[in-house]
């Protein structure tokens, strides 16, 4: 009698390096997105502009 156990380990998805990603992101915005005269030297909207505004999101849940 042959029978197929497929259990899932419910650990598959390791959060780890998604997060190493996100602060990665993060980084990257603050480098290119700088404040000048009350906007953004990387796109040019008012400061703080939305990525700068998400990239924070982003490090304050990790
Ligand atoms: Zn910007």
């Amino acid at each position: 009698m042959t029978r197929q156990n497929t259990v899932t380990p419910s650990g598959a998805l390791d959060p780890l390096p998604a997060l190493d990603h996100l602060s990665e992101i993060a980084i990257a915005v603050f480098e290119t997105h700088l404040s000048h005269a009350e906007r953004c030297v990387g796109c040019g909207t008012s400061w703080p502009c939305e990525q700068v505004v998400l990239a924070h999101h982003n490090l304050a849940v990790l």
